[in-house]
This record gives structure tokens, sequence and C-alpha cells, in this order.
């Protein structure tokens, strides 16, 4: 098998793999890298030209997986393009808000470039998505060669797939993120044992150690305890969520606290996409079971919609709980603005329970010590952090001992690393060096053919 890993930047960024098996072209995920704008926010294409893409796999529908698909699709006009049933689902609404973000970025002055598709390309281009049950072996043919290709339910979040692909004798695993954990509205990730010839797997967690007492029923402990504390003392909670996944099992774990009587009275403000798909998860967990939500809990809580216009560097003073998007506390986002005016008032909590990029202000406010100064550049904010900054183990992503444990059984001939920043992929060489002496890790150059 040949494999290029397109991301131009490494680390996580706009996830895209081309991977050549037997005479069929692959390409998995077509991803948006958060940090970035315009053309260089998606992978890097180029190697693609003039080569037939026979299949295009999409493993989720988070926008480092699906930001640039349209322009993808656009350049290779027949590749059809799977993904499970329940990402079938959600990605024409996550597309439409990929190209949402751009345009604000855009207007915001951020980026010069056109916008790199339109709303039309996203309905138009949706005909050629196909959506695959968990479980079920499709074949799909090249010229002369065939390969069998199995979704697996991979946690993380609603639809999320590790991708098993056989080619003649050889067998290929992808993680896709992956949780293995239960969350509160969806099950860990459930995949096949024995061996598997090569792997993709993702490296997210790898410089993080498997926290003691940490555990995900004690970790929700804390964080209603925390949300109380700070609401008794009159001050505010921001939860800065991603809006798929995170935000409704947010919602789902307030709405069980509120039920028990452990969460104090106190107005709850949420908005914008996770809100709508809040109605998606619902009508997915209808439809298929794999997702546990009621879209219930918004009356429950009786939810409010977050302040229209949030100005930079005020504190709203409304003593409530904000579940708000990015979770990365990304430039120019809800979450960003309400920040800045929260940070600098001892009363409040800025409450991450989420992966943050080191290269964010998320990752930067959480390394920032109390005291420091912080900056909030496109707010025009300076803040002094007065206010609590924690971080609550609820990650969507597997436990890197976990990640490794489910490697080394498969005994796999090579191994690639993806989706991690360079200390964390570091720490998986080094184990699996250890672990499976005999193994090829491969830790890929963007951009550089392997043979694997
Ligand atoms: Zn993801
Ligand atoms: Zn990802």
């Amino acid at each position: 098998m040949k494999l290029i890993d397109l991301n131009r930047d490494g680390g996580i960024g706009a996830n895209c793999h081309f991977l050549q098996i037997g005479d069929l072209n692959i390409v998995v995920d077509s991803g948006l890298n958060p940090k970035e704008t315009g053309r260089v926010a998606t992978p890097d294409f180029a190697p693609l030209r003039g080569l037939h893409i026979d299949l295009i796999i999409i493993t989720h529908c988070h926008l480092d997986h699906i930001g640039s698909l349209p322009v993808l699709m656009r350049e290779h006009k027949d590749a059809p393009v799977v993904m499970t049933t329940s990402s079938r689902m959600l990605i024409e609404r996550m597309m439409h808000n990929s190209l949402s973000v751009m345009v604000r970025q855009k207007e915001d002055n951020a980026q010069k470039e056109p916008v790199l598709f339109t709303h039309d390309d996203v309905d138009r281009l949706s005909k050629r998505l196909t959506g695959i049950p968990y479980n079920q072996a499709k074949r799909f043919r090249g010229r002369k060669d065939e390969i069998t290709l199995v979704f697996h339910p991979a946690g993380h979040v609603a639809g999320a797939a590790a991708v098993e692909i056989h080619h003649k004798k050889r067998q290929i695993f992808i993680t896709g993120d992956v949780l293995f954990e239960n969350q509160r509205t969806l099950p860990g990730a459930k995949f096949p044992a024995g061996h598997f010839d090569t792997m993709i797997i993702e490296t997210t967690r790898g410089n993080t150690e498997r926290p003691t007492g940490k555990s995900r029923v004690e970790e929700v402990a804390r964080l209603i305890t925390s949300i109380n504390d700070t609401i008794q003392r009159g001050g505010s909670f921001l939860m800065p969520v991603f809006a798929l996944g995170r935000q409704q099992e947010l919602l789902s774990i307030l709405a069980d606290a509120r039920k028990f009587g452990k969460l104090v009275d106190c107005p709850i403000f949420a908005a914008g996409l996770g809100m709508d798909l809040a109605d998606y998860l619902d009508e997915i967990a209808r439809k298929t079971k794999h997702v546990n939500f009621s879209k219930n809990v918004i009356k429950d809580l009786k939810i409010k919609p977050a302040p229209r216009k949030l100005n930079p560097g005020e504190d709203p003073q409304q003593n409530a709980i904000y579940i708000i998007s990015s979770g990365m506390l990304v430039e120019r986002t809800p979450s960003y603005t309400l920040a800045s005016g929260l940070v600098g008032h001892a009363r409040n909590t800025i409450g991450f329970v989420g992966y943050c990029d080191p290269e964010t202000p998320g990752g930067e406010l959480l390394a920032a010590k109390p005291g420091d100064t912080f900056l909030f550049k496109t707010a025009n904010v300076k803040a002094k952090i007065k206010a609590r900054v924690e971080k609550f183990e609820l990650s969507g992503h597997a436990d890197r001992e976990e990640l490794l444990e489910f490697a080394v059984q498969a005994t796999p001939r090579s191994i690639v690393l993806t989706h991690g920043e360079q200390s964390a992929r570091d720490w998986f060489k080094q184990q699996l060096a250890l672990k499976l002496p005999q193994t090829t890790v491969i830790d890929p150059v963007p951009l550089q053919p392997y043979q694997v």
C-alpha cells in the first residue's frame, strides 16, 4: 500500500490521507485546519491532481475531518463518498457550518481570498454522499482490484467510525478519532480484536498520562461541584465546547444533575450550531439507537439562547452557565469573546471539557498561570487572569494506554501515526519500539509518499 499524509502542517490540522491499495486510489477524510484560514487551511491536494480517485471515505463529521470535503469533491467529480448512516445525517449541516465559519472569517477581514466553496456546492455535491450501516461489509472495485470495507463504531462522536479494509489477504485498520469509554450520550468504541497487517492510529492524547482518580464519573462530579461553587459566589461558568458531540453530552450531564437535585438553580445559556445539532442527534437516536440523546433536555433545563451580541472584554454578569463553542476558544467565536470578558474577574470560572490544541487561545489559557496577563488578540482585550481556569478530563479521545494496548494486540507489520502533536506521536513511537520491536512505525512527513 502507498500512503501520503496530505495534512500539510502535520499535527492535527486538516486530516487527510491518500491510500493506494491495489489499483484503487482512496482518500480518507478531508479536513480543515481550525488554526488557519483560506487555502492553507485545507489539505494539500496537489499529489491527487491527474489521478482518478475511486473512493473517498469519511470517518466522522468534525471539521478537522470534513471541512474541505466540497473542495476535494469538486476536483474529483465522480468519486463516491462513503460514511456511516449517522454521519450521513449530520454531514450536510456540518459542511454548511464549515462554510459559515469561512464567510465570517472573510467578513472579519482575516481572509482576503474568496471562500473555498458555496452553499450551492454543498447542496449539489451532497447527492454523491452515501451512508453505510456499521458492521456491514461493502465491496468497491477499481479497474482490476477490489476491496471490502467495514465501518466499526469508534465512540468519540455520533457517527464516528474506524475503517477496516481488506484487499486480497491484506487487512488494514484505520482507527479514526476514537474513545473506548462510554459517554453519557454515546457508547464507547467496539473494535474487532486480532491481527491487522497495517494500522493507522490517532495519537491525540499521546502526551497525557492516564490520570489517576479522574474517572469520567469523578470528573462529572467535580464539574458539577465547580459549577455550583461558581454560581454560589455570584460568578458565571463558561464551558467552551465543540458543537458536535460535546455540547449535547454536557446538556445531558447537566439535565441528569438537575433531575437529581445536584445542580444549583441558575440560567443556562447555549447557542449556535450545537443547539441545531441537538435536533439531528435526537433523530439519530430514534432512527439508529446508536446514540442516547433526547432533545427534551433543552426544555428540562430551560435553556436560553446566548445573547446575540457579546461585547469583548465585558462580563455580562448573568450569574449563569454558558455552554458555547468553540471548544478551543478559537478567535472570533462566541466562547472566545465571552472568555475575554469573564477572565478578569475572580468570581467566574472557565472550565474546559475537551481537547485544546496548545497553539489555540484555549490551549494558551490552560498553560497560563493565575495573575498572568492574557491577550485576546482579535478581540483587542488584554486582561489579568483572575477567573479560575480548570480542565475536566471528559475528552472524546481514548487514553494513550488503551490505544497502545489495542495496537499491540493486533501485532501489525506496520503502524502509521496520525492526528497528534509531535510530542504525542513521539510517546507512541517510543512505546511501540519497546512493545512491538518487529513493527515498522511511520510518523509520516506531510506530502511524502510511503510504501507501507
Ligand atoms: Zn473528531
Ligand atoms: Zn479529529
